[in-house]
């Protein structure tokens, strides 16, 4: 019989989980309480963070180290259809901040202006409150990339919006308007209209607006004739909604199942003997009975997913300080795990003033705080019998989105 597993998150880790654990023939069930890091991040495709890639460039005199990705790694992220991650260099990503920075890989609405040279960038106006084309190629054009690569970034005047909602309604809801194919004509004309009156360029760069169930700067592109694509926002973009219909297209087609629900608790649970052994029980809020499972893999996101949550002991404490330190961390849900950062478990360093809960919690020079590493401790992704871990739930583990697809695809394959 076939072994069950059951994910806990729809984040990229789990999906990374669920793919995986299919192929090796488990029944797979996902359950997710809805967004978390994946469907906030603007789509930029890291393996390590990115300020880190920028460090390593200057090291290396300007050239980008970017490492092959994992064969398996490479066939989700073709299976899912989402990204472009080259092989050979990494991309480069014009931020709504105006900043310039490298990605290992991009969602694929996104331009790459790592491919450019000696040429323009066309930066259409359009009369939205976070889109200051102006103010957005002044200070592209001052990166040092670009002027390494002697780019140039034009705002131009181009009647990208078409009714006048468009001024106000959110990037996703414009977005969404470019799923359908006679708008996107629309945008191409304005587009090519844009392109002739400027007398060319070499690709044209917009806001977070083209596509919510896919990515539509490709189509675009081969029509115009050059590339063309959106700018990174930090948080919040469609790049998550996009995420998200191609995540729930490929959990279809693996027939995995998926439903919504906030899990409360996960524990082990040993049958008599002659059964199947350990178990493990999953309680999901609302149901009157806990879901039996071979393996439970939690992917439930870090600090900013919901899997963990930031509980300063003081928080609870009423009138009366707590007496003894702990850890200002704890995990969103109930589970035989223990909670650490890259150290080792948590605990709370001490001083004649009482616990130092800051001491554990925030950056200090080179070291990482918990605040970025706390998570749930494994060996490799096992955290205890039959529960794995996977993503930015695990401790120590660099929170990006390639990081969390490695952790993903190795608890989906070991549980
Ligand atoms: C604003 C922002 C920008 C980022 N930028 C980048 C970037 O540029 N490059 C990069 O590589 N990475 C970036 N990251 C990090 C990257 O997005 C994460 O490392 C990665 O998406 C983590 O995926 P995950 O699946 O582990 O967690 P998540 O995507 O957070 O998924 C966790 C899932 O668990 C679910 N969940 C949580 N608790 C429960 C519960 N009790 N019951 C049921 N379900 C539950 C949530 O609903 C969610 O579906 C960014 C993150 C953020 C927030």
């Amino acid at each position: 019989m076939a072994r069950s597993i059951v994910v806990i998150g729809a984040g990229v880790a789990g999906l990374a989980a669920a793919w995986s654990a299919r192929r090796r023939g488990a029944q797979v069930a996902v359950i997710s309480a809805g967004v978390g890091e994946t469907a906030l991040a603007g789509g930029a495709v890291d393996d390590v963070p990115w300020d880190q890639l920028e460090r390593a460039a200057r090291l290396l005199g300007g050239e980008l180290p970017a490492g092959e990705l994992a064969p398996a790694a490479r066939l989700f992220a073709a299976e899912l259809g989402l990204w472009d991650v080259p092989q050979a260099a990494a991309a480069r990503l014009a931020t709504v901040a105006g900043r310039i920075r490298p990605a290992r890989g991009r969602d694929r609405a996104l331009l790459d202006l790592g491919p450019l040279r000696r040429t323009r960038v066309l930066v259409p106006r359009a009369p939205r409150g976070a889109w200051d084309a102006d103010a957005l190629a002044e200070s592209l054009a001052d990166e040092p990339f670009a002027r390494a690569r002697g780019l140039r970034f034009l705002p131009v005047d181009a009647p990208i919006l078409r009714f006048d909602d468009e001024r106000r309604i959110p990037d996703g809801d414009l977005a969404a308007r470019h799923d359908d194919p006679a708008r996107l004509s629309w945008l191409l004309e304005r587009l090519r209209e844009a392109l002739e009156g400027a007398g060319g360029a070499g690709a044209i760069l917009l806001g977070p607006w083209l596509g919510a169930r896919a990515p539509r700067a490709e189509a675009l592109s081969a029509r115009l004739g050059v590339p063309v694509g959106e700018a990174l926002v930090g948080a919040g973009s469609p790049a998550g909604l996009r995420f998200e219909a191609a995540r729930d297209a490929l959990l279809a087609a693996i027939g995995a199942t998926q439903r919504h629900g906030r899990v409360r608790a996960v524990g082990a649970r040993r049958d008599g003997p002659g059964d199947r052994g350990e178990r493990v029980s999953v309680h999901v809020e609302g149901d009157d009975a806990p879901l039996e499972a071979d393996a439970v893999i939690l992917a439930i996101g870090g600090l900013a997913g919901g899997g963990v949550v930031y509980a300063p002991p003081e928080r609870g404490a009423g009138h009366d300080l707590a007496a003894r330190g702990a850890a200002p961390f704890a995990l969103s849900i109930a589970a035989p795990v223990t909670l650490g950062d890259a150290r080792g478990a948590l605990g709370v360093v001490s001083s004649m003033q009482g616990p130092e809960l800051d001491v554990v919690a925030w950056p200090c020079g080179e070291r990482p705080g918990a605040l970025e590493t706390v998570g749930i401790r494994c060996e490799g992704v096992r955290a205890a019998p039959g529960i794995l871990a996977a993503g930015s739930v695990v401790a120590g583990r660099a929170r990006t989105v390639l990081d969390a697809v490695t952790t993903g695809l190795r608890a989906g394959a070991e549980a």
